[in-house]
């Protein structure tokens, strides 16, 4: 049992909550980043927020790792344990340890009482902060918002009860809450369907009133998830909707809610974009997933290219497509080799590990200045 969360001369992740509060008002968004493979990248992306005194969150979701070891191969606990070690390493002590996506589905009794079963194992592994989406349950048939977010209400309420209860078992106060509302990246004929500022104002203030306060809200705003490609060539992630984004974030501050926008799906979004169109503040969290793993798969085919080919040819057997160029196959199916290969990626050379260390530090550096979170770590108040 690793929750040690009021003792601040260790490396242990601090509650989510204080960093999520601490930069609220800064104009600056936090980096969440959800690394599918430790060795290096964990290592350096917490050595480059140590040396630059920037706060960030490590995340998982609920897909890649589990209690059965989710897609990346890892248990709650053994993910917490590396992550944990690899901020002793860097003697970092400004970071939180967030489970992304805790998807619910349905929202049936079963569901949730499994759900609770990953939540406890997440809590007594350390995380500090928890993701509950229930986006998914949505009342076509409603006649109000209400009614057709009442599900997903009443999911998101179980749970976040559930997990006050755990965490006041450790004395963990203001773990960080993330909800959702929209489901991320659906589409239907005409493009993406993008959360309303009404069903954004109406769930938020339902979950209040349910004593249910949460941090940050995640919306449907036009990203994607993971690599995304035109044409079977891998393109920008230029689709996020900026103003209805602001619309949203600025009706939550004016019904006074406490709740900002948590961004998810950056990957392949330009850093220069991000620095000069994400409105800092009313974003406060972003999420960057697959970025890291693509750096795996670049250095990986220059270092270790028997290993990548291997990965590469499984990939393309297993997921193959006719319709799909090879790079779009790799690209969105690459994930599902980590546990395949989940050994022999553990034992790759020292100086690849090096590599990879060096090109996540960098990398974290430049999303921190295009996030304006650089340098924010004297805003947390640890004491
Ligand atoms: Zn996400």
């Amino acid at each position: 049992m690793n929750q040690n969360n009021n003792n601040t001369n260790t490396n242990n992740p601090l509650p989510g909550g204080i960093i999520l509060d601490a930069i609220k008002d800064k104009n600056a968004i936090i980096m969440a980043t959800n690394i599918r493979f430790i060795p290096g990248i964990a290592k350096g992306i917490l050595q480059a927020a140590k040396d630059t005194d920037t706060p960030v969150m490590i995340e998982i979701a609920r897909s890649e790792c589990n209690l059965e070891g989710g897609y990346i191969g890892h248990t709650p606990k053994t993910f917490a344990e590396n992550i944990i070690n690899a901020a002793k390493e860097t003697k970092n002590t400004k970071w939180a340890l967030h489970a992304d996506h805790i998807g619910i589905k349905y929202g049936t009794k079963e569901e949730i009482e499994e759900t609770k079963k990953l939540i406890k194992a997440q809590i007594d592994a350390g995380f500090t902060s928890f993701a509950i989406d229930a986006s998914h349950i949505f009342n076509f048939n409603g006649k109000t918002v209400i009614e057709e977010l009442e599900g997903n209400i009443k999911a998101t309420k179980e749970i976040a009860d559930y997990i006050k209860n755990e965490c006041d078992k450790y004395g963990l106060k203001n773990f960080g809450l993330e909800v959702e509302v929209g489901e991320i990246g659906r589409k239907d004929n005409n493009g993406f369907i993008v959360t309303s500022v009404t069903e954004s104002v109406t769930y938020i203030k339902e979950l209040n009133k349910l004593n249910v306060y949460p941090h940050t809200l995640a919306i449907s705003n036009g990203s994607t998830h993971g690599n995304i490609y035109t044409n079977g060539n891998i393109s920008n992630q230029i689709s996020i909707d900026i103003p209805q984004t602001k619309k949203i974030a600025e009706a939550l501050k004016s019904e006074g809610f406490n709740t900002r926008i948590a961004q998810h799906g950056i990957t392949g979004t330009p850093l220069k974009f991000i620095k000069s169109l994400f409105p800092k503040g009313d974003i406060l969290k972003g999420n960057v997933g697959t970025h890291w793993q693509n750096i795996l798969f670049e250095i990986l085919e220059k270092n270790e290219t028997e290993l990548y080919n291997k990965i590469h040819n499984w990939v393309l057997e297993k997921y193959a497509d006719k319709e799909k160029t090879n790079e779009e196959i790799f690209g969105k199916n690459a994930k599902f080799a980590l546990k395949e290969f989940f050994e022999e990626l553990q034992n790759i050379d020292e100086k690849t590990i090096n590599i990879l260390e060096e090109k996540a530090y960098n990398d974290a550096v430049m999303f921190f200045k295009a996030f304006g979170c650089l340098g924010t770590g004297s805003y947390i108040n640890t004491n």
